[in-house]
């Protein structure tokens, strides 16, 4: 039986709380599934940076490496914002992404029907809502050199070359295939030359895949539209920075930040994380909302390990959990009784045997949501 090596990073705040909750449903995985995890844990952030003087140690550089997947929780430190840049937690991360080369991270949100009232949105508004975002991750603004502050002046650079672009278009339209069929990339073509560039790429790129119809839209419009016709979106291809921005906001739809996660997919071993950060005003109190990290272990499953059925069980965990009415305190209404971390993952992973035999009974179904090609990564 082949043992998947999954390289843990539960970093800073409330990272470890959700992680713990999302190893115990992996384990759950493990034993319905009868398959191997490793789960190997080392630090990253303002842990890594109390332990190691590193925010991304050797150690925790070689375990990634040679592991099938990354799990992570969040870096972010309050007390180190002043610290310099190569002590800084998010140094840590933008180290990560870098080294791993995951050059596209994928943000899907959905709106969950028994908590639309959570959503501040209206729930006509929030109807058939299922968007992903494909944003570009190892480049652009975050990563631009030269970089610099003097007293007075601060210079950042946003640089993008064309293979950059290919690569991260290839992915979202290949995502579009095995969706509803449509590319909505974002940029600022109006004002920005390296926007030019993404915009003629995109569309070169899109002659491709002559099934996915590709529109473009300026980033303000995104932004609008993103809350006032959520659901006329199937893909977003945004930039780094658009992205970051574009799928904070999309994550309000859903109701809570603790909710949804992510995967950063390269060639190598992807990392899957909730979206979330370290949060500080919660953390160390077991209160935080696990269902980010619990999804990110779905993703983890499907496009890290192309285990979909598996995948497919942990997404339904979830999704019966809700509707059977468990509330960690961001999601819980007023009277609805509040679970901690840890009950939040238990409840779900004990779904999870349930799912299981489901998932395992509607035969080929389970795999409805097959990986993205590895083809698209590469
Ligand atoms: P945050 O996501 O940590 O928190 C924002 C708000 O959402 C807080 O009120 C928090 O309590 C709440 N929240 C977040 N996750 C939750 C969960 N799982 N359950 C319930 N409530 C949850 O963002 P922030 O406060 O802007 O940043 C805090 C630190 O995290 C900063 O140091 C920041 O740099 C870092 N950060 C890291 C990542 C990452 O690791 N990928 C992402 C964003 C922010």
């Amino acid at each position: 039986m082949k043992t998947y090596t999954i390289a843990v990073l539960p970093g800073d705040g409330i990272g470890p709380e959700v992680i713990a909750a999302a190893e115990h449903v992996l384990e759950t995985v493990a034993e319905r599934y009868g398959i191997r995890f490793a789960l190997e844990r080392f630090p990253i952030g303002a842990a890594a940076v109390a332990a190691a003087g590193d925010p991304l140690p050797g150690q925790t550089r070689a375990a990634v490496t040679r592991a099938d997947a990354v799990l992570l929780g969040a870096v972010g430190d309050p007390s180190l914002d002043q610290a310099p840049r190569h002590l800084k937690p998010e140094t840590g991360l933008l180290a990560l992404r870098a080294l791993l080369g995951v050059f596209a991270n994928l943000r899907p949100v959905s709106v969950h029907p028994a908590l639309a009232a959570r959503s501040p949105l209206k729930p006509e508004r929030l109807r058939g809502v299922n968007v992903l975002i494909v944003r570009e991750l190892t480049g652009g603004l975050y990563y631009g050199e030269p970089r610099g502050r003097e007293a007075s002046r601060a210079v950042n650079t946003l640089v993008y070359t064309t293979v950059e672009v290919e690569r991260v278009a290839r992915l979202a339209f290949a995502a579009a295939r095995r969706r509803r069929g449509l590319v909505t990339s974002v940029d600022k073509a109006n004002v920005l030359e390296v926007s030019q560039l993404w915009r003629d790429t995109v569309t070169r790129v899109g002659r491709e895949y002559s099934d996915v119809r590709l529109e473009h839209l300026y980033v303000d419009t995104a932004a609008m539209r993103l809350v006032a016709e959520p659901a006329a979106f199937d893909v977003i291809l945004t930039e780094n920075m658009f992205g970051d921005i574009l799928s904070d906001e999309a994550a309000v739809l859903a109701g809570s930040l603790g909710l949804l996660p992510s995967a950063s997919l390269g060639a190598g071993p992807g990392v899957f994380e909730p979206i979330h950060g370290s949060a500080p005003d919660i953390a160390g109190r077991g209160v935080a909302n696990p269902i980010g990290a619990i999804a990110s272990v779905a993703l983890l499953l499907r496009h890290g390990l192309g285990l979909g059925a598996a995948a497919a069980a942990v997404d339904r965990a979830i999704g019966d959990t809700l509707v059977a009415g468990a509330r960690t305190r961001d999601i819980a209404g007023a009277g609805e009784t509040v679970l901690g971390t840890w009950e939040m993952g238990e409840r779900i992973a004990e779904a999870v045997r349930r799912a299981e035999r489901e998932v395992r009974n509607e035969g080929s179904s389970a795999h409805s949501a097959p990986p993205i090609p590895h083809s698209a990564l590469e």
